[in-house]
Order: structure tokens, then C-alpha cells, then sequence
């Protein structure tokens, strides 16, 4: 049985009760006590998209920021790029992203590090022993951690029903070649209608996977004869593609099923707890502003259910599973079936279990703050 910790919050509660709460839950989890100085600190986040305002508020980020600075002055905040075309696709435009909402060094505390790198290539490989997957490719600035705090705002989601603590580590900690392998089965192909023909692509690619072929006619002095092709046998599946081109033409496939995806993300999952280890992290989750879709979209989501509370464990598996038990028992029917009927939110959470991430049987302790 794995121990879960869980305080109240109420509706509309003041941001700095909120940041009060999370720092008392987090010194509930054995964790902080490891913690020794010069220890490589990072804070797993989502610094929200544009209109969103779901993302966990920056006053949180610096009130633990300031306690895990008590320990060792190397902490810092982290995400890492978006697999699509978007403000979040690479350092740069993340950074400024994360900055509008309240997230830089003058604010928190704390500097943020986009964890793969400026244009989402960075990655640690790790072999894992997975049903679909023997080896993942982690965020390099989050495999390098001694310690990890995973803060995760719980929402629902199209292909993984909810997101929560197992999904941030699996999907938020991989890098692009990550995400991909995660959501797609194939590998990109360029629509070659859309296709200008500017080579773009071919600079990116770090394979050498890409040709040029056919009669189109080229494109103003400098570009390419004919459109690009990507060579399957070469191709790494890296995605870096997907995003350097600026027409659009290259695409992925988002044809993973709904159950491999999430036992994909489990995997993933227990690859960043290899690479940080299991003791040295810790995982809270929000319940609040809870809505149909994640922060990744880039709107003021409407809220599915009230607000309920903040969770805290070592144990991901557990914690997402109390926070999903909680979420249905306050709610008195599975709020995010009502959003996607189709979508079996389970084999997360099973499939996490089934390999040693962690387990669904958990005692709560309510604490009181
Ligand atoms: S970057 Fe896009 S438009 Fe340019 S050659 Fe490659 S596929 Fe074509
Ligand atoms: S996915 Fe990566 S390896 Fe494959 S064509 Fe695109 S850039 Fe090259």
C-alpha cells in the first residue's frame, strides 16, 4: 500500500493558501531530507498555453522553490518542447510563453530550463524492459536530476481520458522523438502538395533521411528541384522535421491506439524514474480547475467538475489513482467518460502497476493545513 497525502482546497481559494498547502504536503513525502546541497533540483511543470489558464500558478513554483533552495541552491523549473508546431515547440518561444505567465527568475525565484534543449533534440537514451519499448529518450536537463519534484495539474484528455502524474513524467518528461514514438506507430511523411521545395527540411534532419523528387517546378533562386520525400529506411523517427517546416507539409500520424499510447507513456514513465530513481521523487498533483481537455490548448477551458483538493506521494501509480478515485466518488459518476465515452482512461494506470512503476493500492492521509 502506498501512502498518499491529500489536503482540501476550496473554490476560488487565495493563491497564497493554495502555495501554503502544497508546501506542507510536500514536506509530508519523504523527500526534502535527501536532498543535499549542490543536488541537481528540477521541478517538472507546464507553464500553460496561450489563453490557458489551468497551468499550476507560479506563486506555488516559488514558495517550493524557496524551500527546496533550503537544501541546495541548484533547483530549477522545467518543461519540455511540444511534439506539434506551436508556441511551445521550441526554447525560445516556450521561454517567452512561460515568462508572460509569471514564470522567470525575477518572479519564482528560480531559473526555467526548457529540458530538451532549444529545439527539443536533447535526450538521454535508457534502456528499459518494456512490452513496447526497450529504450526511451528522456529530456536530457530532467535524466541529469539528482532530485524531482513532479507537479501535475490533473485534467481530462482526448486519447489518455485524464492526465495526471503518470503522464507528466511519460509524455512531459520525453523529448520529441519521445512524444512521437509515443503517439504515432508510422513514421512522418511529407504531403508533397504542400510541399515548396525549400529544403528546409533536409538541413534538420539529422539521418539524412529526406530526397528530393518530381517535377515540381522550384521555388525562387536557392530552393530545391521537386519535393521533399522521406526515405523510411533511413528515418529515426526524431520529428525534427515536423516542426522545421514552415509550409506545414510534413505530418504526423497520430495512429497510435489509445491503449498503446498510454502503455507507451508508462514505459516512458518508469524510464525517467531509472534515470532519476524512485526514491528521489516526488509527485503532487492539483485537483482543481479541473477541465475536459489539458493545458496544452490553447483556450480558457470550461471546468468539468469543483474544485477538490492537492495530492502528494511517491508513488505516481498511486497518487493518480487516489486522485482519479476522489475525482469520480466527489463527482458521483466518471466526469471525464462524460467528456470522451470512448476513452478507457485504465490501462495507464494498469500498465504503470503491471511494470513496477508504482501501485494502485494506496492509503489516504487527509492532512489538515
Ligand atoms: S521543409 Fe517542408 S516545404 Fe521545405 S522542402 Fe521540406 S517538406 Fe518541403
Ligand atoms: S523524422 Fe527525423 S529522421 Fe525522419 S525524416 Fe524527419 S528529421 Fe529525418
Amino acid at each position: 500500500m502506498s501512502k498518499v497525502y491529500y489536503t482540501k482546497v476550496e473554490k476560488k481559494e487565495d493563491p497564497s493558501s493554495v502555495s501554503k498547502k502544497t508546501s506542507i504536503l510536500l514536506k509530508k513525502v519523504p523527500f526534502l531530507d535527501s536532498i543535499s546541497k549542490n543536488d541537481l533540483v528540477g521541478i517538472k511543470t507546464h507553464f500553460g498555453e496561450k489563453k490557458n489558464i489551468g497551468y499550476i500558478r507560479p506563486n506555488v513554483i516559488k514558495r517550493l522553490g524557496d524551500l527546496l533552495q533550503q537544501k541546495s541552491k541548484r533547483v530549477f523549473v522545467t518543461d519540455t518542447n511540444t511534439l506539434y508546431i506551436g508556441s511551445r515547440s521550441n526554447s525560445t518561444e516556450h521561454l517567452r510563453l512561460a515568462h508572460t505567465h509569471g514564470f522567470d527568475l525575477s518572479n519564482i525565484g528560480i531559473p526555467v530550463i526548457i529540458a530538451d534543449g532549444v529545439t527539443g533534440r536533447n535526450f538521454t537514451a535508457l534502456d528499459i524492459e518494456g512490452k513496447h519499448l526497450k529504450s526511451v529518450k528522456i529530456a536530457s536537463d530532467i535524466a541529469s536530476c539528482d532530485f524531482l519534484l513532479c507537479l501535475s495539474h490533473m485534467t481530462g484528455h482526448m486519447q489518455t481520458g485524464f492526465g495526471a502524474a503518470i503522464k507528466n513524467m511519460g509524455m512531459g518528461c520525453a523529448s520529441r522523438a519521445g512524444k512521437l514514438e509515443q503517439h504515432s506507430n508510422v513514421l512522418p511523411e511529407v504531403v508533397r502538395t504542400k510541399c515548396i521545395g525549400c529544403g528546409t527540411c533536409l538541413k534538420w534532419c539529422p539521418a539524412n533521411a529526406i530526397n528530393f523528387e518530381g517535377g515540381k517546378a522550384s521555388g525562387p533562386t536557392g530552393r530545391r528541384a521537386g519535393e521533399a520525400v522521406i526515405i523510411q529506411e533511413k528515418c529515426i523517427g526524431c520529428g525534427e522535421c515536423t516542426v522545421a517546416c514552415k509550409s506545414g507539409a510534413i505530418e504526423i500520424k497520430w495512429s497510435e491506439s489509445i491503449r498503446n499510447l498510454q502503455e507507451k507513456m508508462a514505459e516512458y514513465a518508469s524510464g525517467v524514474i531509472k534515470a532519476v530513481g524512485r526514491e528521489r521523487i516526488c509527485y503532487i498533483n492539483f485537483l482543481t480547475h479541473i477541465t475536459k481537455d489539458c493545458d496544452c490548448m490553447a483556450r480558457d477551458e470550461p471546468v468539468i467538475c469543483e474544485d477538490i483538493g492537492i495530492m502528494a506521494s511517491a508513488d505516481p501509480v498511486a497518487l493518480d489513482k487516489a486522485s482519479v478515485d476522489i475525482i469520480l466518488k466527489t463527482n458521483n459518476k466518471d466526469v471525464f467518460k462524460t467528456g470522451y465515452p470512448d476513452i478507457d482512461w485504465s490501462p495507464q494506470l494498469e500498465h504503470a502497476e503491471a511494470i513496477g512503476v508504482g501501485s494502485t493500492r494506496y492509503t489516504i492521509e487527509e492532512v489538515r493545513a
